[in-house]
């Protein structure tokens, strides 16, 4: 498959304009972004005691809605589009990253998409940099899964940390099934029509993974972490994708990171499933548990790929869900 047709098969939210991953960690050519592209950006937010950073890595625009969904159906998805003010032509997915500032710490919940960017994306460091924060003062990064996405950001093409002083915390299960993946592991998946892409995604996750090695540790899911965070694994996405809670004080914010990847479409159909999910029936009950925890608690949640800035409540509607984003006066 040339690089024409893995673009036009875009799976993985972002992972499809980039340069092929095989050569991806050799080169270094960078993609060149025009000065008046920069959609870098940030917004402030507290939590308890805690200072809250929504950075902006880009977005991804999906231009095949047939792949976005596998188990949609594209008539009906055109229509919920068009009654949303939607474009029909295309579903655009945010980039979000967290930043997390405590006392003592201060903690990125992924690292955007780093080296497989793309023109609509890459602008994580110049997010932290507007936010008043350089990649030499995180301390440590809290990784919700392997998807390029979310680990692209962790080094250079020259195989260097970008966060040189940060330690690096993945779930063992992620790691464990990345290691030892094969393209059999995908076959309730909808990337198994796509054995090229794999064999392309699967070393670099693992390449990723080696350089990452000496500051790389496993969450704790049965003990949290530095007062604020505690972790759980919800599969099928990746096997190892991992929701972070972030309390301070009475106040909480649930990191769903992956877990769904569409405001309009996904909450009233989570069983339409995203292309970009490793075991479609496990992700599809996982994704259902999930929202019908966050509609019962009404806890508020953080995404990933929902619009900008990816906050807000979930409530249930008819027979599935719907998407409440969070207003903001400023
Ligand atoms: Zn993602």
């Amino acid at each position: 498959m040339n690089r024409r047709e893995l673009l036009k098969n875009s799976l993985l939210a972002g992972t499809l304009s980039m340069i092929p991953f095989s050569n991806v960690l050799a080169t270094t050519k960078t993609t060149a972004k025009k000065i008046e592209d920069d959609l870098s950006g940030y917004k402030h937010i507290k939590l308890g005691e805690l200072d809250l950073f929504v950075l902006t890595d880009g977005y991804f625009r999906e231009n095949s809605l047939s792949s976005f969904a596998p188990r949609g159906n594209v008539s009906q998805m055109k229509a919920i589009l068009k009654d949303n003010f939607r474009s029909e032509e295309h579903i655009d997915l945010a980039f979000n990253v967290l930043l997390v500032k405590t006392k003592d710490k201060l903690i990125l919940l992924d690292t955007g998409i780093g080296i497989f960017a793309d023109e609509k994306s890459g602008f994580l460091l110049k997010s932290l940099q507007k936010a008043g924060f350089s990649a030499k003062d995180i301390t440590d990064v809290f990784i919700s899964h392997a998807h390029p996405d979310h680990i692209g950001g962790t080094v250079d093409k020259q195989h260097n940390l970008i966060f040189p002083n940060a330690n690096f915390f993945i779930s063992k299960a992620e790691y464990d099934f990345w290691n030892k993946a094969t393209l059999k592991d995908f076959n309730n998946s909808a990337l198994k029509e796509q054995p090229e892409f794999l064999n392309q995604i699967i070393p670099a996750i693992q390449n990723i993974f080696k350089t990452l090695q000496p500051k790389l540790k496993f969450y704790d899911l049965n003990q949290g972490l530095y007062d604020h965070f505690s972790f759980q694994v919800f599969p099928g996405h990746t096997p190892g994708l991992t929701v972070m809670t972030i309390t301070s004080g009475k106040e909480k914010l649930i990191y769903i990171a992956d877990l769904i990847h569409s405001d309009v479409i996904l909450f009233p159909h989570p069983d339409w499933g995203f292309s970009g999910d490793t075991d479609l029936d496990i992700a599809a009950a996982s994704r259902k548990k999930f929202l019908h925890q966050l509609a019962n608690t009404r806890d508020r949640a953080f995404a990933s790929h929902l619009p900008w800035p990816g906050l807000g409540f979930t409530r249930k509607k008819d027979t599935a869900f719907e998407w409440i984003p969070e207003s903001f006066m400023n």
